[in-house]
């Protein structure tokens, strides 16, 4: 009957439910411990900019080393963080070690050294206290040299808690970035709505735009827009010489990707910084910042 049809149908929700439930319930565990036994690293990626071929900032990428699995990498373990609400905890932790180092390489090079920190779409959607600005206050406020990275599809969003989050971040120093932009829903029109400072050509145009003429037409009217509205451009995921020179020829200003260096450790990413820029003739320490 209909009847004993939706009773099994609600009994196989139910049940799918508890295993939601319980799976939730242990990865959350997992990455709590992993927090607090300290198994999350966070690497770093230079970004380059195409005119000098110096490292100009870098991008912070968290990986996680699990005892028994090995190594997770985030696109596995960032959809359950997200999930299951412990995003915020390890964006905390991921922030404060990114502002710690901005500081540790800035003070080696003498020059302001910016550092890019990935935020979550779903760290926007309620409205809470941003422990981001708090770190900042208990630190006594100095300017961070931080760019917060966020995803095309939160410029949709029309809810006053994007709007003002950034804003705050923007009044603390820090700058904005958007990141993958291309392969949301959204348009240029929507990054006159906010302060942004860079926007992020995700590496799926890149990968394309030297044997398919749509990528490449694409890619340069998004570096033509962006510069319109002031806007620079990063290029991501650029792995050959002529991917960099068509995005150079474009007018592109930086360049991310395995072409120049894949994420590294934080001493290894502070003996390049020394290595390559020509202007830093100062000794690495390959100091570790402490947690
Ligand atoms: P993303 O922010 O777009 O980061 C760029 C990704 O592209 C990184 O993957 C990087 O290793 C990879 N990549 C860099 N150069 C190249 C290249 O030349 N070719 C190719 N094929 N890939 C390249 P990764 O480190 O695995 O991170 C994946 C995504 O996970 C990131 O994408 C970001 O969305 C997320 N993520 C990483 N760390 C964090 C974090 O601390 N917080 C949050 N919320 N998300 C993070
Ligand atoms: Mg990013
Ligand atoms: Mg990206
Ligand atoms: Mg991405």
């Amino acid at each position: 009957s209909a009847k004993q049809a939706g009773k099994n149908r609600f009994a196989y929700f139910t049940r799918e439910m508890d295993e939601n439930a319980h799976r939730r319930h242990r990865v959350m565990n997992e990455l709590r411990r992993a927090l607090q036994e300290k198994h999350f690293e966070l690497y770093f990626q230079p970004v380059i900019e195409l005119a000098t071929g110096r490292i100009w900032k870098a991008e912070a990428l968290i990986r996680w080393r699990h005892p028994e699995l090995g190594f997770i990498a985030p696109s596995q373990f960032i959809p359950l963080a997200e999930e299951s609400g412990l995003i915020d905890e390890i964006s905390d932790w991921v922030f404060q070690q990114a502002v710690t180092y901005s500081r540790q390489w800035s003070e080696l090079i003498k020059a302001p050294f910016q550092i890019a920190v990935n935020k979550s779409p779903v760290q926007f959607s309620l409205p809470k206290k941003d422990a981001w600005i708090d770190f900042l206050h208990s630190e006594g406020g100095t300017t961070p040299h931080i760019v917060v990275e966020i995803t095309e599809g939160l410029l949709m969003q029309t809810s006053s808690q994007v709007t003002n989050l950034l804003q705050e971040y923007k009044a603390a120093g820090m700058q904005v970035a958007i990141d993958d932009f291309g392969t949301g829903y959204s348009s240029m029109a929507y990054l006159k709505r906010f302060d942004i400072d860079y926007l992020k050509i995700d590496q799926s145009f890149v990968r394309d735009m030297t044997t398919d003429p749509t990528n490449k037409t694409i890619t340069d009217s998004m570096i033509a827009m962006a510069h319109k509205l002031g806007i620079k451009v990063i290029a991501e995921g650029v792995e050959t010489p002529e991917q960099q020179q068509l995005l150079s020829e474009a007018g592109c200003d930086y360049a991310q990707g395995y072409l120049y260096s894949p994420p590294c450790t934080a001493s290894h990413f502070e003996s390049m910084l020394v290595s390559r820029n020509p202007g830093n003739k100062v000794q690495s320490k390959n100091t570790r910042v402490r947690y």
